[in-house]
């Protein structure tokens, strides 16, 4: 038995999650579920939205798959799941965005993955509010220590890049292309304009690459790089990009994929993973038995994948590809027309695929 925490979440998320557990469950993968809450619900009840059960849990087993929590707004509580990156270190966010037949979408035959650096980048939370007297002060210094002046009346953020960090991420995407039978990783930056951060970005990037001389190696600036992903996906493998470059151009190659129902991700470091959907906790269809559980069960390919269990994963992802190629037991958004009288639920919808999972074993 693997021990794996499974956080229901909250909006849509207890319902996925249900879904992508009775799934994975199908194919035998053996799992232990530990069930662990998180989110809006559990704050009514217990004054946190994050228990330390549940983070407890997650060190404890090293894995989860995590249906979507909402992010509380005014209450003071910060991000549920920037909390949970940072607290457990998962330094990479992993995006692959492959095409499924039966998606509706303007581009076939797309199979990509997004490697996005988690920790840095202007997602450090490093911020100075307009007006405050520490960011007056910091305005005041670098006026002092640059030829460029910011006035008085200016918030900061800040963007730090180490060599550090890139290493492990560029790192992490070459290792991957190598035991994925990926042949190629472009590194994405933008390091003709902010040479000490993305110039360091790119620097460490062809320096890690001299060591997977396997695997070939090119780099691209981040606008030149969306619009070749508009323009011509095909020439593309693996991407590496610093976090807010790669928090675009995920939801980019989502799109390129048929959108957020069908996009999974997964949160990895050294001392555990989470697995999650791209979409968030869509509030308004909360208990209609009505979403799309496709992006959480393929974030559960994923996590097989990550626990060794291939055989699982490959069963598991066939039969949700036939499931979807074939559109009849299918969500309301995989429908030529949304009002479609003849989509299915989200708990039939994972019916159809465990059906499919039972007649490949047998
Ligand atoms: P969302 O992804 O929850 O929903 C946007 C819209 O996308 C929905 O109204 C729905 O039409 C569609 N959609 C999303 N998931 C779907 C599915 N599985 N099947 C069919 N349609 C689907 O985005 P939002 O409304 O911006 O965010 C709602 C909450 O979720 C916010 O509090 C946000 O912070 C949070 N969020 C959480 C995560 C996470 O837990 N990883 C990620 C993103 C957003």
């Amino acid at each position: 038995m693997t021990n794996v925490t499974l956080i229901t979440g909250d909006g849509i998320g207890p319902e996925i999650a249900e879904a992508a557990r009775r799934c994975i469950d199908a194919t035998g993968a053996n799992i232990n579920w530990e069930i662990a809450e998180a989110g809006v619900d559990v704050m009514a009840r217990l004054g946190t939205p994050l228990p330390d059960a549940t983070i407890e849990s997650v060190k404890k087993n090293g894995v989860a798959l995590k249906a979507p929590i909402t992010t509380p707004v005014g209450t003071g509580f910060r991000s549920i799941n920037v909390y949970l990156r940072q607290n457990l270190d998962l330094y990479v966010c992993l995006r692959p965005c492959k095409s499924y037949k039966g998606v509706r979408s303007r581009y076939e035959d797309i199979d990509l993955v997004i490697v996005r650096e988690n920790t840095e980048d202007l997602y450090a939370g490093i911020e100075y509010q307009k007006g405050q007297d520490d960011t007056l002060e910091l305005i005041d210094w670098l006026n002092k220590h640059s030829k460029k002046k910011i006035g008085p009346d200016a918030g900061v953020s800040i963007k730090p890049i180490s060599v550090t960090a890139t290493e492990r991420i560029v790192r992490y995407a070459f290792d991957y292309a190598r035991k994925n039978g990926r042949k190629k990783v472009t590194s994405v930056h933008k390091a003709n304009i902010m040479k000490f951060s993305d110039g360091l970005w790119l620097e460490v990037s062809r320096e890690v690459a001299k060591k997977y001389p396997d695997i070939e190696f090119e780099d691209r600036i981040v606008d030149n790089m969306c619009m070749q992903l508009v323009q011509k996906p095909e020439l593309y493998d693996v991407l590496v990009l610093p976090n807010l470059y790669g928090d675009i151009v995920s939801d980019l190659c989502a799109g390129l994929i048929g959108g957020l129902g069908v996009a999974p991700g997964a949160n990895i470091g050294d001392k555990g993973a989470t697995f999650e959907a791209t979409h968030g906790s869509a509030p308004k269809y909360k208990g209609q038995n009505k979403v799309n559980p496709t992006a959480l069960i393929l974030s559960g390919v994923l996590m097989l994948r990550h626990l060794g269990k291939t055989s699982e994963a490959d069963r598991l992802e066939k039969a949700v590809a036939e499931t979807i190629a074939e559109g009849r037991k299918v969500t309301y958004d995989m429908k030529d027309n949304r009002d479609d009288p003849t989509a299915v639920g989200t708990s039939e919808m994972a019916d159809e695929i465990i059906r499919k999972i039972r007649s490949s074993k047998s």
